[in-house]
């Protein structure tokens, strides 16, 4: 029996939906007078009615039911959800931070400054001559690159005959889509023996309809592309272009850059790589950087440094907006921050722990791991375990799980990627967590998790109909 686990709401469908904690009569605060139209007073909007200890607990309670990234650590493969320091919240909630987008250019020259310089930084990071902060996610980068591809191939006259996309098959699932929603056909590509590109199989799939090769390094097994350089010259030769699907950056900054190995177009998770939470669906931010010759595809606006100070201009060919102002500013502007906090050493130090962390943690393990050298994340095998059964009793130790079932080049796959924030004492404790599991029975697993607010929820559901208030949706 639990004593002080309530909801406000009881809303089982079998008592109906009456207030639990809420007592007739019971008020936090004295309002007293409003000129609140009637609809909208205390007694007519039928809120629970709770004392303030009760709601403060209520609220903390609430607060305490999800497992979050300041609870402990978050090793999801290929999510990146790494500690972010909290001065870069402080200066994003800075009140001369809130600027309107439809300020003019003159009344907001800082803010200018920073989208300018940030892209600069970008640009260096990557290899990359030229940013557009832009797009909302990753994906929406994804997309805006192959607008711009797209958008180049027709400026060659050859968009019509160039209607394929090429891609790994252990690729993240938005690459097909990106390429699928900017109207090309998708060819997978099947990775060789050791985990890789098959430069065989990409020689048989380029051609004259090859409009791009999008591709992450180290792919999602945490392995380095070697051959990159041949793989961007048998593309670039079919006269196809080379995307870089951002996602896996934290295993190589500071150290190699995705322009040198001849990538043309980019995109940044910033909210993987440089300090902005994410997970429940943003706000986060994925700027993309191009190569010269694609600059002038960029949507609109952009920044310049002029004689006069800072100003917007439209590129010539641009393939117009992809989202309103100029992108997610608060994001950004925490990206930008955190950059300028670390500096070249700091940003180098970060990939460097990113992949000794990976590679300590998986020294500490019971479970295969299939595909080596690995870098800032592996891929281990839960052998003859249920990936996703392993993952829910993981729970039960107090640690988040890894991503699941994903690549499936590794049966039962556990793609654990403990970022460079996590100390050596929490890798060993998520280690142990890893091996107590690994050792358990089939019905232990079955049954997890126990000790979580919700058992086994419906993922899709959960996401796309959250409950997010104290109404009930159906009555
Ligand atoms: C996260 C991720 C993406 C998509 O990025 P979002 O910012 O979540 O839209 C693309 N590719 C890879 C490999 C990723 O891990």
């Amino acid at each position: 029996m639990q004593l002080f686990n309530q909801a406000i709401w009881n809303n089982s469908e079998s008592d109906g939906y009456e207030p639990l904690l809420s007592e007739k009569g019971l008020v936090n605060v004295e309002v007293g007078e409003t000129d609140l139209p009637d609809n909208l007073t205390r007694d007519t909007l039928e809120l629970p009615k709770l004392s303030e200890p009760e709601l403060a607990r209520h609220y903390t309670r609430l607060s305490q039911m999800n497992y979050g990234i300041d609870n402990g650590p978050y090793p999801l493969g290929s999510c990146t959800m790494k500690y972010n320091p909290k001065f870069t919240e402080d200066i994003a909630a800075f009140p001369a931070t809130a600027v309107h987008p439809d300020r003019d250019s003159e009344s907001v020259q800082g803010t200018l400054e920073v989208y300018l310089k940030l892209q600069e930084n970008l640009g260096q990071i990557g290899g990359m001559d030229a940013v557009t902060l832009q797009p909302p996610a990753g994906a929406a980068g994804e997309f805006t690159g192959i607008l711009i591809a797209k958008a180049f191939h027709e400026s060659n006259d050859e968009s019509k005959q160039r209607n394929e996309v090429i891609i790994p098959s252990s690729a993240h699932g938005t690459n097909f889509a990106s390429a699928a929603m900017a109207g090309y056909e998708v060819v997978e590509l099947p990775a060789d023996s050791d985990g890789r590109v098959d430069l065989d199989a990409l020689s048989a799939a380029v051609g004259d309809s090859t409009a791009a090769l999008m591709l992450t390094n180290p792919n999602t097994l945490g392995l380095f592309e070697r051959n990159i350089q041949e793989i961007a010259d048998i593309v670039h030769k079919a006269g196809g272009l080379l995307y870089y699907d951002g996602a896996n950056l934290n295993a190589l900054l500071g150290r190699a850059r995705p322009g040198d190995m001849g990538f043309d177009i980019m995109h940044y998770n910033v909210h993987k790589t440089f300090a902005t939470p994410h997970g429940g669906g943003g706000p986060g931010a994925g700027p993309i950087g191009v190569k010269q010759e694609l600059k002038q595809f960029l949507p609109t606006p952009q920044v310049r440094e002029t004689d006069n100070g800072y100003e917007l201009f439209e590129p010539d060919q641009t393939i117009g907006k992809v989202h309103g102002a100029m992108g997610n500013w608060l994001v950004l502007l925490k990206a930008y921050a955190y950059i300028s906090r670390l500096g070249n050493e700091g940003l180098r130090d970060t990939s460097a722990k990113a992949v000794l962390n990976a590679n300590y943690l998986a020294s500490q393990l019971d479970l295969e791991i299939p595909f080596r050298p690995f870098h800032h994340e592996f891929v281990a095998s839960a052998g003859e375990q249920d990936a996703a059964d392993f993952a829910k009793r993981m729970l039960d130790y107090g640690v988040h799980p890894p991503t699941t079932k994903w690549p499936e080049t590794v049966r039962e796959a556990l793609m654990t990627e403990p970022t460079e924030a996590e100390s050596k004492k929490t890798l060993e404790q998520l280690a142990t967590a890893f091996n107590a599991v690994s050792n358990e029975n089939f019905e232990a697993l079955e049954q997890a998790p126990n000790r979580t607010t919700a058992w086994r929820i419906d993922q899709t559901s959960a996401a796309r109909n959250p409950r997010l208030s104290w109404q009930h949706l159906d009555k």
